[in-house]
């Protein structure tokens, strides 16, 4: 089989970091092999994200500096493949090929596990391939085991959404819900296990929707899935992400007191503090409800770190509806958030709405909603310093002789330590906190640290 290389560009969340690592896996069979220059690539993916702003115009602008690169291979004699994925692919798989018709492969998430097959007809074919569709078929049935290596890893176990929330292409890009059945989530984890993981993150676009075939029939929620996860030997942590408030039913609240290896950090996306704003998000909650979910969580897990997500200038929002979110916040004190400025998205409801909120207004409520995250995520901090805890370590640090590792609210940190504590979990003192990590003292004695085969 002929060597080739391949350079995968990710853009957007972590279920598209996982649906690269897979578009690498299935095509190492055709004797692809990672390669981190594009200029040296036979085939480059660009996997797209449509959450980014102006996301469509960011992709032809790097199409244009990839089309350079596959001219001059092809003025070397070589051929460059050069594919569109993920959901700028699905959302605008036409217009791709309109204004940019040197790109050879243009498919949508559903469709990874036909990627040997477009690539076969890609370099066959004289014109581009695209596939777009949702299938009918489940793609992880065909995609062979992850190649992962490493102490953590993702694994995905829901597709797609229901919801509908007015500013959020998702559910058009990526389809209706879809659980993968327990028995092939839990035979990925034990692969990932096996070859090195010992922390899984579940994913999902709304991952506590999951509801997948049990092994002996029935349907599994995702509590009973995490804790036939958590008694997998070898499993050290587990985490879950992207959550919606309306879908943390009381098994999986009670999950996060029984369970220990189901860390005590949660992201729980509210976007805004405004019942008005929530209702024309169509967020089918209030801010009510979500306080009283947090206090309900904190009950079952008094040490639990909270993130959110927050979008600040959704159309028709107002100085008191954006005084709203200042007060949720306030009442909850997050470890860690993600804000953004509203964005119109095509073909989303909130993008028709006249009563758009100004640049210079979304500009002014972001700085003064992320100076109030930034100091509630110091005061976490810097509440650490002084403290032993649990460090998962997952590689060398910034400087010689350091280890790095996470916390179990997912904070970087740094220590000088042994290399051979990679993969292993050990006390750390933490004795300083930076704005976006902690450093501190390896504390473990031997027969402390969970050190792993
Ligand atoms: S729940 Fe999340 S993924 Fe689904 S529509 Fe709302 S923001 Fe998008």
């Amino acid at each position: 089989m002929t060597p080739r290389r391949l350079h995968v560009i990710t853009w957007g969340c972590q279920m598209n970091v996982y649906d690269s690592a897979r578009m690498t896996d299935v095509l190492a069979p055709l004797g692809y092999a990672p390669t981190a220059r594009p200029e040296d690539a036979d085939m480059v993916i660009l996997n797209t994200c449509h959450i980014r702003d102006r996301a469509a115009e960011k992709v032809f602008s790097e199409l244009g500096r990839l089309r350079r690169l596959k001219v001059a291979r092809a003025e070397q004699g070589g051929r460059m493949i050069l594919a569109v994925a993920g959901c700028v692919a699905q959302a605008e798989g036409a217009e791709i090929l309109a204004r940019a018709p040197y790109v050879d492969v243009v498919l949508g998430p559903q469709s990874y596990h036909r990627l040997p097959e477009l690539v076969a007809r890609a370099a066959r074919a004289a014109g581009a391939v695209i596939d777009t569709e949702f299938p009918v078929e489940a793609k992880f049935d065909f995609l062979p085991p992850p190649g992962h290596t490493g102490p953590t890893a993702f694994l995905t176990i829901q597709e797609g959404c229901d919801k509908f929330c007015s500013f959020c292409v998702v559910p058009y890009t990526r389809g209706a819900e879809a659980s993968r059945p327990a028995a092939a989530v839990l035979a990925e984890a034990r692969h990932l296990l096996a070859r090195g993981a010992r922390e899984i993150t579940l994913l999902g676009q709304n991952v506590n929707a999951w509801a997948g075939a049990a092994p002996g029939g029935g349907t599994w929620r995702l509590a009973d899935l995490l804790a036939a996860l958590a008694a997998l030997p070898g499993l050290l942590r587990l985490r879950y992400t992207t959550s919606h408030p309306r879908d943390m039913d009381d098994r999986l609240i009670a999950a996060h007191r029984d369970i220990p290896a189901l860390m005590p950090f949660l992201h729980l996306p509210v976007q805004s503090g405004s019942d008005r704003v929530l209702a024309t998000m169509n967020r089918r909650h209030s801010a009510a409800d979500y306080l009283r979910l947090i206090e309900r969580l904190r009950a079952a897990r008094p040490d639990l770190a909270l993130s959110s997500d927050f979008i600040v200038g959704h159309p028709g929002e107002t100085a008191a509806d954006f005084a709203a979110t200042l007060a949720l916040v306030r009442a909850v004190g997050f470890a860690q958030a993600y804000s953004f400025k509203y964005s119109p998205r095509p073909g989303t409801p909130a993008a028709a709405v006249p009563a758009q909120v100004s640049e210079a207004e979304k500009d002014a409520r972001l700085a003064e909603l992320q100076t109030l995250l930034r100091a509630q995520q110091a005061a976490f901090s810097a509440a650490c310093v002084g403290r032993v805890l649990p460090v998962l370590f997952t590689g060398p640090g910034r400087h010689p002789g350091q280890i790095a590792g996470r916390s179990p609210a997912l904070q970087p940190v740094h220590v000088g330590g042994p290399t051979h504590l990679i993969g292993a979990e050990a006390a750390v003192k933490i004795t300083a906190a930076h704005p976006n990590s902690l450093s501190g003292t390896l504390v473990a004695t031997p027969e402390k640290e969970r050190a792993c085969a």
